[in-house]
């Protein structure tokens, strides 16, 4: 606490992923020895960076940037890039030290790391958001590279900001290093199903959970928080599974659309139009917009937060709890607090962890990586299939996980412990460094 003062959220994320570990501790003395917790709380390195940048009215701005490259034992760092006024390093932390474990937990060789900015991209230009991009970059990229730190998007961060740093990295490198980012345009180097990725993953997992218990999302009432690239993702494969997912929402409040949301009409008011989420109910005559209040006092079967981090709390999970929820995975980063967490495990709902159930999008930047190596593009229907292998053998590597570990159907002590493993013993063999 001392050496980090203030970084709420990373020690929020720590504490979750310690809580699980001590039967590893008992069984495996040997990681005590090597420090291998006090060592992997510090990151390898942490880059913060003022990005200086003119707006359309000719005023200089500045805003703060960070790559916090936490952990490289089993491939080079991994991780998204956020844009949003809220970052600052503590979120930085917490992200890259999730990340640490989620990339562990895909099998794939990749680290884990995360970067971003306090820069918020709401109503800025076109021109803005790109020379924002460029000046992110023209510090950022002697840090990066194919076989050193991939960034990739996150809030705030698409495929549109990601082409804005690529083309800047290639310009100061003269190097077409494909490799250098993922989530890029199909056209320049980018995967197909990348984009669909998280959102699609994260509902692969509920489905995989509820079918322990011989249920399936076929049927359900399903909520989702957020309309970004998880929750649009997330919400259009919930509905093709043959569930209704009756909300979406953003930072000013949500919708609630009985007949389900309408995916197309979502689509464009968020992403095509960069509009807020009461215009989709002032075009849908069926759906309600609520500006107060949760999106989790909606009566469902099935919850899915994909918008940010602490948007559920243990109010909420009381509230969905009595109105019959059965599973809860989570599309965002660490959108349960603590509280929420135990409240689902002691009444027994079916609870996916973000590290666990959002890996879809980086085990599929893996795959992006992969085929930038290989100068190949692989089709949709392959690179889907390879998504939902990857996504069972994630489900099924946190069950045999947690019951090893004496947790059995504890997805939350599975996913800690096995991601913890990799890791670990790749530490002990590279030595103490
Ligand atoms: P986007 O920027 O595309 O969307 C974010 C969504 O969340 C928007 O609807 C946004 O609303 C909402 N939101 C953000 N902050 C808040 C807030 N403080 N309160 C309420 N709503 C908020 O981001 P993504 O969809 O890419 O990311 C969503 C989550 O998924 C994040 O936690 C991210 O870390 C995680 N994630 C993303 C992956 C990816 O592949 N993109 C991979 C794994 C995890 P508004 O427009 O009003 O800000």
């Amino acid at each position: 606490l001392r050496r980090n003062p203030g970084e709420t959220e990373f020690f929020q994320a720590v504490d979750e992923i310690f809580a699980s570990l001590s039967p590893v501790m008992e069984r495996h003395p040997e990681y005590v020895e090597h420090g291998i917790l006090r060592r992997m709380v510090e990151p390898e390195r942490q880059i913060i960076f003022r990005v200086p940048w003119v707006d359309d009215k000719g005023v200089v701005k500045i805003n703060r940037g960070f790559r916090v490259q936490f952990n490289s034992a089993l491939g080079p760092y991994k991780g998204g890039t956020r844009f949003h006024p809220s970052v600052y390093l503590g979120i930085m932390k917490f992200l890259g030290f999730e990340q640490v474990f989620k990339n562990a937990l895909t099998g794939m060789p990749i680290g884990g790391g995360k970067g971003g900015a306090d820069f918020n991209p709401a109503g800025r230009s076109e021109g803005e958001i790109m020379r924002f991009c460029q000046s992110y970059i023209t510090e950022l990229y002697r840090h990066i590279g194919e076989h050193t730190d991939v960034p990739a998007g996150d809030i705030g961060v698409g495929t549109r900001e990601i082409g804005y740093m690529f083309g800047q990295y290639r310009r100061i490198t003269n190097r077409f290093e494909a490799g250098v980012f993922t989530g890029k345009g199909v056209s320049w180097g980018g995967s197909l199903v990348r984009p669909e990725a998280t959102g699609n993953g994260v509902v692969m997992f509920a489905n995989q959970m509820l079918k322990t218990q011989g249920t399936s999302l076929d049927g359900a009432t399903v909520t989702i928080s957020g309309s970004g690239n998880v929750a649009i993702n997330a919400i259009d494969y919930a509905q093709r599974l043959g569930s209704r997912v009756i909300t979406a929402s953003d930072s000013s409040g949500y919708v609630v659309d009985e007949q389900g949301i309408d995916i197309d009409l979502l689509h464009q008011v968020k992403t095509v139009e960069r509009g807020r989420i009461s215009d989709y109910a002032e075009r849908r005559s069926q759906a309600r917009f609520i500006a107060d209040g949760s999106v989790w006092d909606v009566p469902v079967d099935v919850a899915l937060p994909c918008a940010t981090q602490n948007e559920l709390n243990g109010d909420d999970a009381v509230t969905l709890i009595k109105n019959g929820v059965k599973a809860v995975a989570e599309g965002a980063n660490m959108p349960s607090t603590q509280n929420a967490i135990h409240t689902f495990r002691d009444a027994g709902v079916l609870f996916g962890p973000g590290k666990a159930a959002n890996a879809g999008g980086v085990a599929t930047s893996a795959l992006e990586m992969q085929q930038n190596a290989s100068r190949d593009t692989w089709s949709f229907d392959y690179t889907h299939a390879r998504l939902e292998e990857n996504m069972e053998d994630i489900h099924d590597r946190c069950i045999a996980t947690a019951e090893d570990f004496g947790h059995p159907g504890d997805y939350v002590t599975g996913a800690n412990i096995a991601g913890f493993l990799k890791v670990a013993d790749a530490m002990i063999a590279q030595g103490i460094i």
